[in-house]
């Protein structure tokens, strides 16, 4: 193949699907799917009709979460013998919140080459329309179903300062709005309802909006929930405090000057620059 032009064994394929819309599939995924000698998929009849409709005829195998392990051992034989394989999951990225990391390790263990061939990921959509920064951000994924780990989650992630991405399961999520409100506070969220599907919804509110308002259409369907980042809190602390701050720490214990910044910015809010260039005075 054009992609994997020299290599004894063959490579495998990590194929990005539609997340609903058909049209999102790339011209390069197309003909990765209709070149490889075998693909395997989550779910083979699913993946029937995405072929059918691109009129792509290769051979299908299942590989789900429940036989990864035992079917990955297959396939990295088929790909040592030289073989190019391709990986697909339901939909979006395989791996995402999606069976394919064993396959993936196995690979990298055995030598094969593996190729991305990227495409939708709910969470990245969802991401890109919401308008919160995405200089830097945490994917959580699907929260844990039970409440009590459910909580325990949320109130792991409310001193994160980056904006949160997670996956919500049909059914579950005026419960995980109830909780993040109570547990990360009343924030801005953006909900990706249905992407790229007819009933698609892009809905920006705080949470208690969502959970008084109906601001949603229906509560049916895929969910991505985008939580903005709280802002730090600002500093209100003095050049003097920074200073008294500086002298307790390193009264008390022998510290370098990087250390003893680290430790008073957080535990002041100042920046470690500014708390940096007070220490070094004081150690000189
Ligand atoms: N691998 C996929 C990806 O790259 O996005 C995610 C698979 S995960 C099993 C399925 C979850 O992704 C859904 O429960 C929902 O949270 C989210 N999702 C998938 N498609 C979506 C869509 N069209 N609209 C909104 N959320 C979607």
């Amino acid at each position: 193949m054009q992609d994997n032009p020299q290599a004894q064994s063959g490579a495998l394929y990590i194929v990005a699907t539609p997340i609903g819309n058909l049209e999102d599939i790339t011209l390069r995924s197309l003909r990765i799917l209709r070149e490889v000698d075998l693909i395997a998929a989550e779910d083979t009849r699913h993946t029937r009709k995405l072929l059918s409709a691109c009129s792509i005829a290769t051979r299908l195998i299942s590989l789900h979460e429940h036989n990864e392990k035992k079917k990955s051992a297959f396939l990295i034989g088929q790909l040592a013998s030289g073989l190019n394989v391709a990986y697909v999951s339901d939909a979006g990225t395989p791996g995402i919140s999606d069976p394919g990391q064993s396959l993936v390790e196995a690979a990298h263990a055995a030598g094969i080459r593996v190729v991305p061939v990227p495409g939708p990921c709910a969470a990245v959509a969802a991401l890109g329309v919401s308008g919160f920064s995405s200089d830097s951000f945490l994917f959580y994924g699907f929260l844990p179903a039970k409440p009590a780990a459910k909580e325990r989650e949320l109130a792991n992630l409310k001193a994160c300062r980056q904006t949160l991405i997670f996956y919500e399961a049909p059914g579950r999520f005026a419960d995980t709005l109830t909780r993040m409100k109570q547990t990360l506070g009343d924030r801005e969220i953006v909900v990706g309802r249905e992407m790229t599907k007819v009933h698609e919804e892009i809905r920006r509110a705080r949470i208690s909006e969502f959970l008084e308002n109906r601001i949603l259409g229906a509560e049916k369907g895929e969910f991505v929930i985008v939580v903005r980042a709280e802002e730090a809190p600002k500093c209100v602390a003095t050049d003097e405090d920074i200073e008294e701050a500086l002298k307790r720490l390193f009264a008390a214990e022998d510290c370098s000057v990087r250390d003893a910044a680290d430790q008073v910015s957080r535990q002041t809010g100042a920046s470690r620059k500014r708390v940096y260039s007070v220490a070094v005075k004081l150690r000189t």
